[in-house]
C-alpha cells in the first residue's frame, strides 16, 4: 500500500521515507523544499515540490498513486522562529494541514500519521509527562501543533478516517548507514550544535542556563534518536492497518540527559575538547521534559534500537563529518 509522507525531504521525514523504502512500501514524497533538501530523496521516489495546502496538486497525488495513508511531517520547527513569526507558523503549520486533511478525507485517504511535540505540554513540573497530562503551549509553535491535533481529532470524528499523534521529544542523531541526516543550516538544537563544535564549525558552545532546580542546575531533556522516531511511525502504520482505534502517544525513551551530560558525551565521543560557555537561560525552556512512553510501547509494540547517548552523538557526529567532507569537496 503506498504511502504519502509529507516532508520527506526533511530531517525526520527523509529517515522515515528510507525506512519505508527498505521495507518494499512505495513512497511518494511533496515537500515544498523550504528546509528540505531535494537530494535527500533517491530519484527511484516519486517527489512533487509544493506545499500541503495546495488542494490541486495534493488531490492529484493522491489519485494517481491511489494513496489511503498519509504520514505527515511537513512544518516548521524551530520555537524562537515561532515567536518572531506566529502568524507564518500557524499558515504553514495549523492551515495547510487543515488543507491537507480536506483534501485528504475528499480522496478517501483513511489513515493519518501525525507529527507533534512535546511543546503542546508546556511548563510541566513533573517527573515524566503523560499523555493525559494538560496541554498548555508557551509557544506558537507548540500552539500551532496542537491546534492541528485538535482537528484531525474533530475531522477523524466526523469521518471514516483513524489516526496516530507522535508528540516527539528531543530528536537527534542520524540514519545509521548516513544515507540522511540533520541538515539545517544554522540549526539551532544541542546535539547538533554540540557536534559542529567539536568539529570546529562552531567556536563555541553556549549552555543556555545553569541554575535551573535540575541535579547539574542544566536543563533535562528526552533525547530519541531519528531511527527509532522512524519506527514508531511504521509501527503506528501497522497498528492503524491492523483498524485499531487512534491514538495519541509521546515518543521518547522516558529518561532524561542534562545539556552537561550531552557535552561530556559528545566531547568523550568526539575527543574534541571544545570551548563551553555558561550563558542565560533561553526564553521559554522548561527545565525537565522527559517522556512518559509507556503507552507507545504498550499500544504499538514499539521497541527501540538506540537508546544510547553515545550512540545518537556518534550518529550526529559522524553525519556532521559527511556534511562537511562534501563542502569541502564542493568548494575546492
Ligand atoms: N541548549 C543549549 N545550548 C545550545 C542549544 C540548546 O544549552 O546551543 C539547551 C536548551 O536551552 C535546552 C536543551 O539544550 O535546554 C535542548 O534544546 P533544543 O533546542 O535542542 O531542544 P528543545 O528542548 O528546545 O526542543
Amino acid at each position: 500500500m503506498t504511502v504519502l509522507v509529507t516532508g520527506g525531504a526533511g530531517y525526520i521525514g527523509s529517515h522515515m521515507m528510507y525506512r519505508l523504502a527498505d521495507m518494499g512500501e512505495p513512497v511518494v514524497v511533496i515537500d515544498n523544499l523550504q528546509t528540505g533538501f531535494r537530494e535527500s530523496v533517491p530519484g527511484n521516489i516519486p517527489f512533487y515540490q509544493g506545499s500541503v495546502a495546495d488542494k490541486a496538486l495534493v488531490g492529484r497525488v493522491l489519485r494517481e498513486h491511489g494513496l489511503k495513508t498519509v504520514v505527515h511531517f511537513a512544518a516548521s520547527t524551530v520555537v524562537p522562529d515561532s515567536v518572531r513569526d506566529p502568524l507564518g507558523y500557524y499558515a504553514n503549520n495549523t492551515v495547510a494541514s487543515r488543507a491537507l486533511f480536506e483534501t485528504a478525507i475528499e480522496n478517501g485517504v483513511k489513515q493519518f500519521v501525525f507529527s507533534s511535540t512535546a511543546a503542546v505540554y508546556g511548563q510541566l513540573d513533573s517527573e515524566v509527562v503523560t499523555e493525559a497530562m494538560p496541554t498548555v503551549p508557551v509557544s506558537p509553535y507548540g500552539w500551532s501543533k496542537l491546534m492541528t491535533e485538535v482537528m484531525l481529532r474533530d475531522a477523524a470524528a466526523a469521518h471514516d478516517l483513524n489516526y496516530v499523534v507522535l508528540r516527539y521529544f528531543n530528536v537527534a542523531g542520524a540514519d545509521p548507514a548516513m544515507r540522511t541526516g540533520q541538515s539545517t543550516v544554522a540549526a539551532t538544537h544541542l546535539v547538533k550544535a554540540a557536534v559542529q563544535a567539536a568539529l570546529g564549525i562552531r567556536p563555541k558552545l553556549e549552555i543556555f542556563g545553569t541554575d535551573y532546580a535540575t541535579p547539574d542546575g542544566s536543563c533535562v531533556r528526552d533525547y530519541i534518536h531519528v531511527a527509532d522516531v522512524a519506527a514508531a511511525h511504521v509501527d503506528a502504520l501497522l497498528y492503524l492497518r491492523s483498524g485499531r482505534p487512534s491514538a495519541i502517544l509521546n515518543c521518547g525513551y522516558g529518561r532524561g540527559f542534562s545539556v552537561r551530560d550531552v557535552i561530556g558525551m559528545v566531547k568523550a565521543v568526539s575527543g574534541s575538547d571544545f570551548p563551553v560557555i555558561e550563558s542565560p537561560r533561553r526564553a521559554g525552556d522548561p527545565a525537565r521534559v522527559v517522556a512518559d512512553s509507556r503507552l507507545l510501547r504498550e499500544r504499538l509494540g514499539w521497541q527501540p534500537k538506540h537508546d544510547d547517548l553515545r550512540t545518537i552523538v556518534a550518529h550526529a557526529l559522524a553525519w556532521e563529518r559527511k556534511l562537511l567532507a562534501a563542502q569541502t569537496v564542493s568548494a575546492v
